[in-house]
């Protein structure tokens, strides 16, 4: 028997019969809080106060009878392990006071007490609920200290399981709720997706209209200034000169971005396609080269050509490639002050080319790496920034790239120069 003092209560009325139990637990060596109770009326008030007045009588076993009930001195509410219920009472039977104890909710351990040759009764009554039975004659310290034990484990037992099923339902509810949460969240995501590609498609159709507009009134007042310019039939004054000059070089620079914005917006919208064509990457490099170099010489800048290909031919798309070139270029000239800037191209294997540019000017931080790929970052997003331009070349740089089936990096040190290599298929693979 374990140390732990078990809270009973032994329901009969015969006073032999409840001294016999008495002295079976003394011997025993169970320690209870035996409580004792003649009849079933008496027992339902127990259970039903479930408050009682102890009085220790003895260390090994603490009894209560009917007569010193309320006259002692120790004051604490009682939960009963288990009861002790002998089948025949002189109000009711054990049938009865089981299913009044149901009914009260008490979930308790209960071991019927039958005389001999009632075993059908016990049966009956374990259906009805009773954890097990004991033959009063037979009754022994040994087998009432067994059943006892055995009782009260298996009703501990059945109680952490039902309250482990309770936890797990309760479980089981909270993860019903979060799922149903996580759906509605999930719902929410998707409309909201829908909602930002909605907003997207109209940006991307209103930066294509705006651009397609914008270019015509550019183009004519390009068109008249360079008309001017001619001086002919009537020759300009030197300031003259010099406005309309700067005139068509602004209009030239807007012209550009609006270009750069079409573009952007046509990538968007997938409506670019590739035409792969047949030509020599050399004479592309080097034709791109003496288109920007005007701007190169502008800055003092040392512009160089370093073409190492057994095999000049490529079968990709030359404007996309052309255009890639001259994002590349344009940048490497507009960020750097003094040095040089090359152009590189080398064969990677057969199937492979890389391009690379490399300036000697400001460089790019590591932090700034990823942004000025995306569309409108710049490194420098402040007002008063030096450089113009939309922030645009980049994100259609690498979008074209992809388009050829290649890819882009940067390798660069703040102050020291940027290299931008990109790594195209010498054969566009539709
Ligand atoms: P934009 O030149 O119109 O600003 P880009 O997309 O071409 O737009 O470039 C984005 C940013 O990347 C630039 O504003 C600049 O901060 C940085 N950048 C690009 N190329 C270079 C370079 N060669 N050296 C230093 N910074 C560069």
């Amino acid at each position: 028997m374990s140390e732990e003092q078990f809270s009973i209560l032994l329901v009969d009325d015969d006073e032999v019969d409840r001294l016999t139990v008495k002295r079976a637990l003394k011997k025993a060596g169970v320690t209870a809080n035996l409580m004792e109770a003649k009849n079933g009326e008496n027992a339902m008030a127990k259970l039903v106060n479930g408050i009682a007045k102890l009085e220790v009588r003895d260390t090994n076993l603490v009894a209560v009878s009917e007569t010193n009930y309320f006259s002692s001195t120790i004051n604490h509410p009682i939960k009963f392990d288990l009861i002790l219920l002998d089948y025949l009472l002189p109000d009711f039977d054990g049938l009865h006071l089981i299913a009044k104890i149901k009914a009260l909710n008490l979930d308790l351990p209960i071991i019927v007490l039958t005389g001999q040759g009632d075993e059908e009764i016990a049966v009956e009554m374990m259906k009805a609920g009773a954890a097990d039975y004991l033959v009063k004659s037979k009754i022994e310290p040994d087998n009432l200290a067994k059943a006892i034990s055995n009782a009260i484990r298996i009703h501990r037992a059945e109680q952490a399981v039902q309250l482990a099923n309770q936890r797990l339902r309760a479980t089981n509810e909270l993860l019903m709720l979060k799922n149903q949460e996580l759906e509605r969240q999930q719902q929410q995501i998707k409309l909201q997706n829908i909602q930002l590609q909605e907003s997207y498609n109209l940006k991307s159709e209103f930066l294509a209209t705006m651009s397609h507009e914008l270019r015509t009134p550019m183009n004519a007042i390009m068109g008249f200034s360079q008309l001017l310019l001619r001086q002919y039939p009537a020759p300009l004054s030197e300031q003259q000169q010099n406005l309309v000059q700067r005139i068509f070089n602004n209009s030239k620079n807007l012209l550009d971005m609006i270009n750069e914005m079409l573009d952007f917006s046509k990538i968007e919208a997938g409506k670019l396609e590739l035409k792969p064509q047949k030509f020599a990457l050399n004479y592309l490099i080097e034709l791109t080269v003496e288109e920007l170099r005007s701007l190169a010489v502008q800055k003092q800048l040392e512009l160089i050509t370093d073409i190492n290909l057994t095999d000049t031919y490529l079968i990709q798309d030359s404007n996309s490639l052309k255009r890639t070139l001259i994002n590349l270029l344009s940048n490497a000239i507009k960020f750097t002050e003094s040095g040089t800037v090359t152009v590189k191209a080398e064969e990677i294997d057969e199937n492979k080319i890389a391009i690379s540019v490399t300036d000697t000017g400001i460089g790019i931080a590591p932090e700034d790496r990823d942004k000025i790929f995306q569309a409108f970052r710049q490194a420098d997003q402040t007002f008063t920034r030096q450089h113009a331009g939309t922030g645009l070349g980049l994100a259609i740089t690498q979008s074209l790239v992809k388009m050829m089936g290649g890819t882009i990096s940067l390798e660069s040190e703040l102050g020291k120069g940027a290299t931008f290599t990109v790594e195209i298929p010498r054969k566009y693979d539709v």
